[in-house]
């Protein structure tokens, strides 16, 4: 197939801005804390004063409260980078480490070099948090960057590119926007570090791309984040954000609550308190919900179909519509919905469901819970609510996943102490704070010889050496 000259425009127009990186990163290597410091503290200010603008664009693409898209985005992101302007100088310094006994004489430290020339690729589902937190930690580690937002937020990402320009030198920190043929482009180029957020099966393909150039990658992935509800649980608070965490964002959130094993005995219960949480916030009714200012939408209709038809299978293939279910392409939404009974087999129990319907299992043995949690792919988040150390102590030793949360969930995203990343399938490496900085630093050994070596001891001949000894 020959490319279209257009194609062939957009590919050289990008291999030009990857080669003006090369003398850039180069010079980046020796750029100080202070330098970097005051990128960051000008990226913190041109994040601020477009803040109107940023609400805006989120309700114009996933017809987003302003106030969830503070909370969300703004806050987490302003947080990201408050955080990294307060502890660079330190995450900076090169550490020393002791000497072992075959190195007694010699002094070693880790200092921390920028990769050089970066390559991000971000989702459309937090379409500036999810841009801009990943550029926060390779300005802050040193590198130069290329950032390909999502072709799906056109208006997040206008004024994500706004920013940049106003901030970035295009030679140093670049938006490129396009779609799945423009990141192809950019991925045959030979970065240093590719820094990839979105599904596990374009990460898959973002690895290959990476291992031709053995570039590194970070990849921060999806798949279902289970949830687990015991019998000694606070139910009202379960129920409160649960239901929280799989509607911000119409369900449209990585480490959302993909579904819920709750314990038999307090299930009717459970699923009462969902219930009434979601008519309490969102209103009762379909035409209430739909017309709440707090419901946001599917990012486009092939999406909100895509849910729709999750959940239709799912009540075909028997099992009970406990809320909701009602949606309308025509207009992306998706209204919140319960199920219970859901059958092994039904779709909306082995993908990732994405949307703001919630499948609720009921359990005796928290053994076979954690046997079902284990047969599937690592989560990227597990969350239980217990009071019961026993069953909080299990569910820590006996699983695997990104982040295990207890008691709380999404607020794991907003602690820049922790990392962020999945495992295997969920992702490889981490995202935010120090850990952030790292996925973005070479952590380089640098080893330099003292007055005294205990090596020269040792050199040849050796049995002159044992005559000698
Ligand atoms: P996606 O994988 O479809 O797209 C992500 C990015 O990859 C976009 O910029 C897109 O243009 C690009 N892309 C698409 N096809 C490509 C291809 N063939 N080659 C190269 N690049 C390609 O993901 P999405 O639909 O935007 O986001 C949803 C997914 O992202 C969910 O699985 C979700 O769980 C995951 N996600 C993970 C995190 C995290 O932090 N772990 C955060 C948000 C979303």
């Amino acid at each position: 197939m020959n490319a279209t000259p257009e194609r062939e425009s957009v590919d050289a127009s990008v291999a030009r801005l990857f080669e003006s990186h090369g003398a850039t990163a180069l010079r980046l290597r020796q750029s100080t804390a202070a330098e970097r410091r005051l990128k960051l503290t000008k990226l913190l200010a041109a994040i601020l004063e477009r803040k109107d603008a940023l609400l805006e664009a989120a309700h114009r693409d996933l017809s987003k409260h302003p106030t969830e898209t503070n909370l969300t985005e703004v806050l987490p992101l302003v947080g990201e980078l408050k955080h990294a302007i307060a502890k660079l100088k330190r995450w900076m310094k090169p550490h020393r480490v002791g000497p072992t006994m075959a190195t007694l004489g010699t002094r070693s430290r880790v200092m921390y070099q920028p990769k050089g020339r970066c390559l991000l690729i971000s989702p459309w589902n937090y379409p500036l948090s999810l841009a801009l937190g990943p550029l926060v930690s390779a300005v802050a580690a040193g590198n130069t960057a290329i950032l390909k937002p999502s072709e799906f937020t056109p208006h997040t990402n206008r004024v994500i590119k706004d920013i940049v320009d106003a901030v970035f030198a295009a030679d140093e920190v670049a938006v490129v926007e396009g779609a799945a043929d423009t990141a192809t482009a950019l991925l045959s180029l030979p970065f240093d570090h590719i820094f990839f957020t979105g599904s596990p099966a374009v990460g898959k393909i973002v690895m290959a791309a990476a291992a031709r150039n053995l570039a590194s990658v970070t990849l921060e992935l999806g798949g279902k984040s289970p949830v687990i509800v015991d019998a000694s649980a606070d139910l009202r608070g379960a129920a409160e954000h649960i239901i929280w965490g799989k509607m911000v964002n119409a369900g449209q959130t990585c480490i959302a609550p993909d579904y819920v094993y709750v314990h038999r005995d307090v299930a009717d219960r459970f699923v009462e308190l969902c219930r009434s949480t979601i008519a309490q916030r969102y209103g009762d009714t379909d035409a209430a919900i739909k017309a709440s200012p707090d419901f946001p939408r599917m990012i486009h209709r092939r999406h909100a179909e895509r849910v729709a038809r999750l959940i239709d299978e799912a009540v075909q293939s028997g099992s009970q519509l406990a809320f909701g279910g009602a949606s309308d392409a025509e207009s992306r939404y998706v209204g919140p919905t319960l199920l219970r009974d859901v059958p092994a087999a039904a779709r909306i129990r082995k993908e990732e469901i994405f949307g703001p319907a919630l499948p609720i299992l009921t359990f005796d043995s928290l053994d076979t819970v954690i046997a079902e949690i284990n047969a599937g792919t690592k989560p990227l988040a597990l969350y239980v609510w217990s009071k019961s150390e026993r069953t909080i102590q299990a569910i820590e030793t006996n699983t695997s996943s990104g982040s295990l949360c207890v008691n709380l969930c999404l607020q794991q995203f907003a602690q820049h102490n922790l990392p962020f990343g999945g495992v295997n399938t969920s992702g490889i490496g981490n995202a935010h704070g120090f850990f952030g900085f790292k996925a973005f630093s070479h952590e380089r050994a640098v080893m330099s010889a003292g007055p005294l070596s205990a090596l020269e001891m040792l050199f040849p001949p050796y049995d002159a050496r044992k005559r000698r000894l």
